[in-house]
């Protein structure tokens, strides 16, 4: 569909980051898939194209300008990689490197950023717990000072890019109960009393390392809070914005991919002296997967204009986060469908994709979080 605030630099963009996927990772998706991660050539490789560097300034290796069209574009091509676990760890920079930016101090942004963003080292976020991930005002892992020091104590879970970042921003408690207890804190890999392991036998994402983090008495300098001590929730919250937008985008270019590849299928599989296309339940099929397809790639592209002209749109990224994953879980089913038995079978893209649809309806603020968001924002209810 076209896109009415489209410009020449988007389009550029655009075009590269699909020629980026089609090049560099589509020929191998199903490979690494499978064998669990791929070369780290290609976060180099990502670095170089410009596509974790949004809202960061050149001097930390950023782009020096942000583009919210841009981000989504990202997303999106990278959604039709064929394993968006792929996409998924080297996308970890860009949820975990906007609070080292914007609270960091000069000289941690010096020493971290550029080599984050040029890929040549990854940094995830740690937010969630074993004891939850929703309400994240509850979370439990603790820092207290001790002179100039903190220490941190507790654990982290289901940390994307967890097993091979080099650096960590990690959400503690260093206050009372609920959400103005909370801190943000910038932990390096390789701190004494901090472990890692892997979770492994995921449904889906077997190239992206998700890990869980261990802190035993880790002792951190005064300068890795992030930000105003017990103002943590408010940027992690902040943060979620661009998270929960890349994720609307790429559950748009994931179920772009669905469709694509069914209907070439449609076109060619025959049965009772037909092609599947041409038997109107098929056919019914299409028509409503694409009206479903083309009304989040409408609304993303309102939001996009929303966040270009005025403040954040909290509201409509909550409730298009939900209608995009309930449209991917739609669209990788009824292409899963279309397939029949061809898309029970491992190396078929819709498959994977339809292994892929929980952990986007889950992951960034489940649908039911962001519906209670939504409903906050809009004012109607408690929430
Ligand atoms: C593959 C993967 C990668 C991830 N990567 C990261 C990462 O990099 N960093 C990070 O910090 N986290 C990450 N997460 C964690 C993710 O953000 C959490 O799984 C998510 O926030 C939900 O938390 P939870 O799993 O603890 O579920 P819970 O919070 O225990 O919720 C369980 C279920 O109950 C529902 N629920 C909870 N509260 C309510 C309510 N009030 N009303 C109605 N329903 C409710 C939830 O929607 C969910 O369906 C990742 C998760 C996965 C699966």
């Amino acid at each position: 569909m076209r896109n009415p605030f489209e410009t020449d630099e988007r389009r550029g963009f655009r075009e590269s980051m699909a020629r980026f996927v089609a090049q560099e990772i589509r020929p191998f998706a199903d490979e690494w898939d499978e064998a669990g991660g791929f070369p780290w050539e290609l976060h180099r490789k990502a670095g170089d194209l410009g596509l974790f560097g949004f809202g960061i300034a050149e001097e930390y290796g950023g782009l020096g300008f942000d583009d919210c069209f841009m981000r989504a574009a990202a997303g999106e091509e990278l959604g039709r990689c064929g394993a968006t676990g792929v996409a998924a760890s080297l996308g970890a920079r860009n949820i975990s490197t906007g609070p080292i930016a914007l609270l960091g101090s000069e000289e941690l942004k010096l020493r971290v950023l550029p080599k984050v963003l040029s890929g040549e080292t990854a940094s995830s976020l740690a937010i969630t717990e074993p004891g939850g991930g929703s309400d994240v005002a509850s979370l439990q892992t603790s820092a207290r000072r001790d002179g100039d020091e903190w220490v941190l104590n507790g654990q982290k879970t289901f940390i994307t890019g967890g097993m091979n970042a080099s650096h960590y921003v990690v959400g503690a408690r260093t206050g009372g109960p609920g959400l103005k207890g909370i801190s943000l804190f910038f932990v390096d890999w390789g701190t004494p009393g901090f472990s890692r392991s892997a979770l492994e036998r995921k449904m889906g994402w077997w190239a992206s390392d998700t890990a869980s983090l261990y802190f035993d008495d880790v002792r951190l300098p005064a300068s890795a809070l992030l930000g105003p001590e017990n103002g943590g929730f408010i940027a992690i919250m902040n943060n979620f914005n661009y998270e929960r937008l890349t994720m609307i985008a790429q559950g748009l270019g994931m179920a772009k991919l669905c469709f694509d590849e069914a209907v070439a299928y449609a076109r060619e599989r025959r049965t009772f002296g037909k092609r599947l296309i041409d038997h109107q339940v098929i056919a019914h099929k299409v028509a409503e997967m694409s009206a479903r397809i083309d009304s989040v790639e409408a609304y993303l592209n309102q939001i996009c204009w929303l966040a270009e002209n005025g403040p954040m749109p909290v509201a409509e990224i909550s409730k298009a986060k939900f209608l995009s994953t309930k449209m991917l879980e739609y669209v990788a089913s009824e292409c899963m469908q279309i397939f029949g038995g061809a898309g029970y079978l491992r190396g078929n893209p819709v498959e994977r994709v339809y292994r892929e649809v929980k952990v986007m309806a889950i992951g960034g603020g489940s649908e039911e979080i962001m519906k209670d968001l939504a409903i906050r924002q809009m004012g109607v209810a408690a929430g």
